[in-house]
């Protein structure tokens, strides 16, 4: 039995990776943990927990271990996703590790030279190398094709101007990938990924830490490029006018893993509110008696089961190589509008102490809103979902 939620294990689930997530869940209560409340206070994770996740085998699990990686699967990835979030380090470390080793790096798995594969990937498996994707724009977010930070080939460099918002990572990153304009009059077809080396890269600033409603330990960044010349032989794949493609692709694995999340703080959310609602007493009577609680708690546990039930079955796809990015879609709507509704629910039987944000419950609530609007907002997964109709 995994949890009282999820009480059916995971159809992907192996003896190897079970070790992994003791090991993993062993290693954040002792590590992590303790520093979550002074993390979420300074708005970023101390950068030495990047080294010291690498060193415990925490990033790039997924990443081929010639590269530096862990040599797994997506599923490595998704227990360690998985276990951040049970530990309560989804809105902070979590989401830093999720943009780092499930999208930056395979982006560069995918798509890079082996050169770039050989000078990035090492060090994002270590931990010595942060990455970020900056594809969002203060003028565009759910209309990629509209970027227009442009970049400019002049000679063995490109020329890289404009500006990123809502970046994750952004305040550490050594490494990110900007999605620029090779040929601003091209749409989709102009669209290329460079890889901007933030020590190496005058012109480059970074913004305000913004401050945001939830995942208050997750640095989100404006980002500002002001002729920043950028070698060449770091725009991704060795072909302009890729960009567009090579995210359409990626990002049906980043739903995904937004669905995980939710599934995930599904389950916590019952399991903590079924504990405080067998404690707590109203009128004389524990808060759990009443049919309303009941009722409210089958309803959210029956959402958590469905929930798990389609994110495992894409996870199976996924490994089998059959992952396609309209489901990948529906789970991600789906599941992130049912845990937002959940964790509300959840925070109403908690009654004022649901308000206060020591009470996880409290934090799980401020951290899920961001799931209906980052990796495509739920409105845009719907439209992608309406296109095969
Ligand atoms: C905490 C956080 C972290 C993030 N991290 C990153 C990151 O690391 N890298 C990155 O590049 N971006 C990141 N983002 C940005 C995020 O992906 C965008 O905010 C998101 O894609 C929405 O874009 P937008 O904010 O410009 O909203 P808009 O595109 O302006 O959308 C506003 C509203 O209009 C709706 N809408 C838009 N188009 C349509 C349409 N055609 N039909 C119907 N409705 C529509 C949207 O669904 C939404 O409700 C992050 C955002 C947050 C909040």
């Amino acid at each position: 039995m995994e949890t009282p939620v999820a009480d059916i294990e995971s159809p992907w689930m192996t003896e190897d990776l079970r070790i992994l997530r003791d090991q993993v869940r062993r290693f954040l209560e002792r590590e992590f943990v303790p520093h979550r409340e002074r993390w979420d206070r300074q708005g970023v994770v101390d950068r030495d927990a990047w080294r010291q996740a690498g060193a415990a085998g925490l990033l790039c699990a997924s990443i081929p271990e010639a590269y530096g990686g862990g040599g797994g699967t997506r599923a490595h990835d998704v227990v360690i996703q998985e276990e951040f979030g049970r530990a309560g380090l989804a809105g902070g470390f979590g989401t830093g590790n999720g943009v780092h080793s499930n999208i930056v790096a395979h982006y560069i798995l995918a798509y890079g030279t082996e050169a770039q594969k050989h000078r990035w990937l090492p060090g994002m498996g270590s931990g010595e190398i942060v990455g970020a994707v900056a594809m969002t724009e203060p003028g565009t977010g759910s209309d990629l094709q509209a970027v227009r930070t442009s970049a400019r080939r002049d000679g063995d460099a490109y020329i890289v101007n404009g500006q990123k918002t809502f970046i994750s990572n952004g305040q550490t990153a050594d490494l990110i990938l900007v999605v620029v304009k090779t040929d601003p009059s091209a749409g989709a077809k102009g669209v290329s990924i460079v890889g901007v080396e933030a020590a190496s890269a005058p012109g480059f600033r970074r913004g305000r830490n913004l401050e945001k409603v939830g995942m208050h330990a997750q640095d989100t960044s404006e980002l500002f490029f002001d002729d920043v010349r950028v070698p060449a032989e770091n725009l991704l794949g060795e072909v302009e006018g890729q960009g567009f493609k090579q995210l359409m692709v990626q990002l049906a694995w980043e739903r995904l893993s937004c669905a995980f999340g939710a599934a995930v703080a599904m389950e916590r959310a019952v399991e903590l509110t079924s504990t405080y609602v067998k404690e707590r007493t109203a009128f004389g009577q524990p808060l759990m008696s009443y049919q309303n609680t009941q009722l409210k708690l089958a309803e959210a546990k029956t959402q958590a089961v469905i929930a798990r039930t389609f994110v495992d079955e894409l996870m199976v796809r996924l490994l089998a190589g059959a992952l396609d990015p309209t489901t990948a879609a529906m789970a991600k709507w789906w599941t992130t509008d049912a845990q937002c509704r959940v964790v509300d629910e959840c925070v109403q039987l908690f009654g004022g102490y649901g308000y206060m944000t020591e009470y996880p419950i409290a934090r799980m609530y401020a951290d899920a809103r961001v799931q209906k609007i980052y990796a495509g907002t739920n409105e845009v997964m719907k439209l992608l979902i309406a296109r095969t109709l």
